[in-house]
């Protein structure tokens, strides 16, 4: 007979959102069922954020060592694809402890491994032999990768961030298909270890970011020798038997690319089929499960959270809010509202594209007058230092400072986004970070200058420089 259980709370999927809610539910001592199909962790660990980030720690060292004449240390990079593999498997291995069965267990969470699925809207089965009546569901189960419909791509081996983390062979020729923030990570850290990239994309690559701040990343990543081949859509695929052959339509023009390797990066689908979601009375789209502010779905019982969720943003951060607004939500009855103006988002290239809250483009187009504050690397003592002069910083504001957005290009462009996240969230004004004491010589400084700019009008006007005048005579 199936096991039945009774929970406060049942989360479907044990990736970065599922995991949060699971942990936070458990701490404030809440009954939790917590229900994974796959690997504990889900994409971020293992097919995500993090092999990804260790495949380009390990290209960042190879790129090092190839321009490190310029500092009178000359060495020639020795690529050992197999070592680096193993890299990303031992980092995997470091972070998976975290996010593990047995953590969870010690935390008081009932783990149970298999598939979820709802039979009516107070009820799910896991692979037909556990019955779960929670108070609340939370559905966590993330997204997967989009497969465009490409005459001979089902037909044809390629690879998803799925499956190019096994690689355990550096590719002679990486063919990608997508030049979104994945396809452009994974095509430099792969060309930096000696592969020969092509990446091919139907629109500009990196579409969604700051035109400006964009080409500048892609003008370092064809100076590095990685083709891009931008307006391009792929007509056809087969396998050949060297690889892989795209026909691939570029304005008038056609081409054939031929490669080693096909990866797809074509965008993500949230999770949405094959749990029975109309069952439950849940609504959903292509964009997603569809919720409201708090998060809740048509069933006012569950909730949706992470890359499953319509509306939100596909990063390893908005599933940790999500949960966080959940949990405050289904255990305390707080009031919450999902907003995304002060959530970041960064690109892992080299140079590295961090942006929060709105473009100068999208202020306007809200009716803001508004003022845009830019400084360049190039006038930073540490980037010269670090001869990483590439890239700079862009902030915009209202007419009266409230920070409204800002667009960081260049190296550590990650890290450096972070007050303005703090600045958006809490509503500052960019007086607060002009008059914060920066260490020197950081990067960081690059904020402090570009928020200074604000005042330089104030500081050339005659009147202000009248006063300065007087006061120096008296
Ligand atoms: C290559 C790549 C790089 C990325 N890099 C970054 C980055 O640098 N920074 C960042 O913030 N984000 C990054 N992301 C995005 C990030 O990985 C996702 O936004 C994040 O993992 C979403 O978390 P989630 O909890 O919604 O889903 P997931 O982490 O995907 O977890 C969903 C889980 O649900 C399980 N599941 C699905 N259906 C069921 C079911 N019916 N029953 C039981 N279990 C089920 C799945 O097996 C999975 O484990 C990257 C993604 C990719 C693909």
């Amino acid at each position: 007979m199936a096991e039945s259980l009774k929970p406060d709370i049942c989360v479907i999927g044990a990736g970065s959102g599922g995991l949060s809610v699971a942990a936070a539910a458990a701490a404030f001592g809440v009954s939790v069922v917590l229900i994974e199909k796959g690997r504990m962790g889900g994409d971020c660990l293992n097919y995500g954020c993090v092999p990804s980030k260790a495949l380009i720690a390990a290209a960042k060292r190879a790129s090092v060592c190839a321009i490190s004449g310029a500092f009178g240390v000359n060495s020639q990079p020795k690529i050992d694809f197999d070592r680096t593999y193993h890299h990303i498997r031992e980092v995997i291995a470091a972070v998976a402890p975290n996010d593990s069965a047995q953590r969870f267990a010690g935390l008081g969470v009932r783990v149970v491994a298999g598939v979820a699925r709802f039979t009516d809207p107070a009820t799910v089965l896991v692979d037909g032999d556990m019955v779960v009546q929670a108070r609340r569901f939370v559905i966590a189960t993330g997204s997967s990768p989009c497969i465009p419909s490409i005459s001979g791509l089902a037909d044809t081996p390629h690879l998803t961030n799925e499956t190019i983390f096994d690689l355990c062979e550096l590719p002679r020729h990486l063919v990608v298909i997508g030049g979104g923030a994945i396809g452009l990570e994974l095509g430099q850290a792969f060309h930096r270890l000696g592969a020969r990239v092509t990446i091919v994309e139907t629109a500009r690559p990196l579409a969604h970011e700051d035109a400006e701040c964009a080409q500048i990343i892609i003008d370092a990543l064809l100076r590095e020798g990685v083709e891009i081949r931008t307006g391009a859509s792929v007509q056809s695929v087969r396998q050949t038997g060297g690889g892989v052959e795209l026909a691939v339509k570029c304005g008038d023009g056609e081409e054939r690319i031929a490669g080693s390797h096909l990866l797809v990066a074509a965008g993500r689908s949230p999770n949405v089929e094959g749990f029975c979601l109309e069952k439950a009375g849940i609504e959903f789209t292509r964009a997603g499960i569809l919720v409201d502010g708090s998060l809740r779905t048509t069933n006012r019982r569950v909730y949706a959270i992470g890359d499953a969720a319509a509306g939100g943003m596909m990063f390893t951060h908005v599933a940790n809010y999500h949960a966080g607004l959940v949990v405050r939500h289904a255990l305390f009855r707080l009031p919450v509202q999902a907003t995304y103006d002060a959530i970041p988002r960064v690109t892992f290239t080299d140079p590295e594209l961090a942006q929060v809250g709105m473009t100068d483009d999208r202020a306007k187009d809200q009716g803001y007058r508004i003022r845009v504050m830019r400084w360049p690397y190039c006038e930073n003592d540490r980037a010269q230092a670090e001869r990483m002069t590439d890239g700079h910083i862009k902030v915009v504001t209202n007419g009266h400072g409230r920070v409204l957005g800002a667009a960081i290009v260049g190296a550590h462009a990650g890290e450096l986004i972070a007050p303005w996240a703090l600045a958006i969230s809490q509503g500052l004004n960019i007086r607060a970070v002009a008059e914060t004491v920066f260490p020197y010589p950081t990067f960081a400084e690059i904020n402090k200058r570009a928020a200074m700019m604000f005042f330089a009008p104030a500081a050339a006007s005659q009147t202000v420089r009248r006063i300065v005048r007087w006061l120096r005579r008296g």
